[in-house]
């Protein structure tokens, strides 16, 4: 029998050091079979990999030299290559899920927890300069105040968001402040290589990066931040991830469906000012007149994204700080605090007047319960329990 020791050399072998695997194995295992994600960490961290726009229509990230050093590094960072969950979790968190809390000298009480590993829960409201955020923000604002309080005491030099142009196309921004923060609030429903973002913060010469994302591109960032293998990728750099729920994503087609529907009304993209999914509804607002055009998510089915039908991950478990709409009610954010870091910023927050915060019911937790095992199971193909 294993001793405790020889169990944990055991299991770190399931998160492999260096892969002599190359873009070829990628494209073959993950790209060609359809559950691509578009997350973009490949891309972020080996230059001969590219996403223009024509190959994220696609899902398709591409090799554009001749040749390949096969380093595997993108195979090894990739979400979709390989995802131990429990290590990885074991690796960030230093605790894991019931069936590895035995193996795990300082775990604590593990429980088959579809939320994953999170030390609070919190309903956050942003507090500062309310009005000045209202309208701009999707909920509660959290993501935004939590990532100015984080800047403003120097946790982090720049956070990398997702922020839009005129017609909701997502573009990645290297955050350095407050104003930036604010210009990029909101959420956009097109699938979008965000964690390219992390290369140019490195680019600019930040030290200290927060990095706002999917649970697709937060899983990714922590196999880099994970991984045991002999380059140079600046991983020490990353230093926060806030992840925000999510149950799916859409094509850039959705943005051409929902323009083609505004204009019979006289309107365009340009005057949106959010975009929401509530029930089974994606809500249009509109800006001046404050009016709401409805979609039934039964209508834009087509431009559901074909990488996210394999995914797991509702709460991006593996974040600092995991941050959704479910659960908390309106003009609330629900925030999982879930490492020693994530935790320190949301109370600092707090302290420092960035935001207001006060439980979440249990019925509201509940919910965001059952959704992240509906996703689980829809993602396994139905397979999954609530334990994986
Ligand atoms: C595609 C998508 C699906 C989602 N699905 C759910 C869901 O099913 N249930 C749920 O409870 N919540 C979901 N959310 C999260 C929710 O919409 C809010 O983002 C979250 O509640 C934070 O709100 P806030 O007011 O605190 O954020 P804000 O202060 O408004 O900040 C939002 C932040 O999100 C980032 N962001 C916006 N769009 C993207 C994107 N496409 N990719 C990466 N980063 C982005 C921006 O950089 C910004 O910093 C989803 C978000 C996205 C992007
Ligand atoms: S050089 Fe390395 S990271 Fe880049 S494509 Fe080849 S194997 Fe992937
Ligand atoms: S899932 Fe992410 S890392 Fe994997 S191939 Fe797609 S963009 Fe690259
Ligand atoms: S459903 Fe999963 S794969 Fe799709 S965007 Fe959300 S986190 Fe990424």
């Amino acid at each position: 029998m294993r001793t405790e020791a020889e169990a944990g050399e055991f299991v770190n072998v399931r998160l492999p050091i260096f892969l002599e695997q190359g873009f070829s194995c990628l494209e073959r295992e993950v790209v060609a079979e359809r559950v691509c994600c578009l997350c973009g960490t490949c891309a972020a961290f080996c230059e001969k990999i590219k996403i223009n726009e024509e190959s994220r229509n696609e899902l398709k990230p591409e090799f554009v030299e001749e040749y390949d050093t096969v380093c595997g590094l993108c195979y090894a960072f990739c979400p979709r290559t390989f995802l131990p969950f429990s290590e990885l979790e074991r690796r960030i968190f230093g605790v894991a899920r019931a069936s590895e809390a035995r193996e795990v000298s300082e775990a604590r009480e593990a429980s088959a927890e579809p939320l994953g590993v999170y030390r609070s829960c919190y309903a956050v409201r942003s507090k500062k300069e309310k009005g000045d955020l209202e309208g701009r923000v999707q909920d509660g604002g959290a993501v935004t105040s939590l990532l100015a309080y984080a800047l403003e005491e120097g946790v982090l030099d720049s956070a990398v968001v997702t922020a839009a142009d005129e017609q909701w196309r997502p573009q990645t921004r290297v955050a350095r402040s407050y104003e930036d923060l604010k210009a990029a609030a909101g959420t956009k429903y097109t699938i979008y290589p965000s964690v390219l973002g992390v290369k140019e913060a490195f680019e600019e010469g930040c030290e200290s990066v927060g990095f706002v994302g999917l649970p697709c591109q937060i899983q990714g960032l922590r196999k880099v931040q994970t991984s045991e293998q002999p380059y140079e990728v600046g991983k020490e750099k990353i230093k926060l991830l806030v992840g925000l729920f999510c149950m799916e994503n859409f094509s850039a087609g959705l943005l051409e469906f929902v323009s083609a529907r505004l204009e019979k009304e006289g309107l365009d993209l340009a005057g949106v000012k959010k975009f929401d999914i509530k029930g089974k509804d994606l809500l249009i607002s509109w800006g001046a007149s404050g009016g709401v055009h409805k979609i039934a998510l039964d209508e834009i089915k087509e431009y559901e994204s074909e990488g996210c039908s394999v995914c797991t991950d509702y709460t991006a478990e593996l974040a600092d700080i995991s941050v959704g709409s479910v659960g908390s009610e309106e003009g609330w954010s629900t925030v999982l605090a879930r490492t020693e870091l994530g935790e320190e910023v949301v109370k600092g927050a707090l302290e420092k007047g960035f935001v207001e915060v006060k439980e979440v019911e249990e019925k509201g937790l509940g919910l965001v319960r059952r959704l992240a095992v509906r996703k689980k199971r829809s993602g396994s193909g139905g397979k999954a329990g609530a334990g994986i």
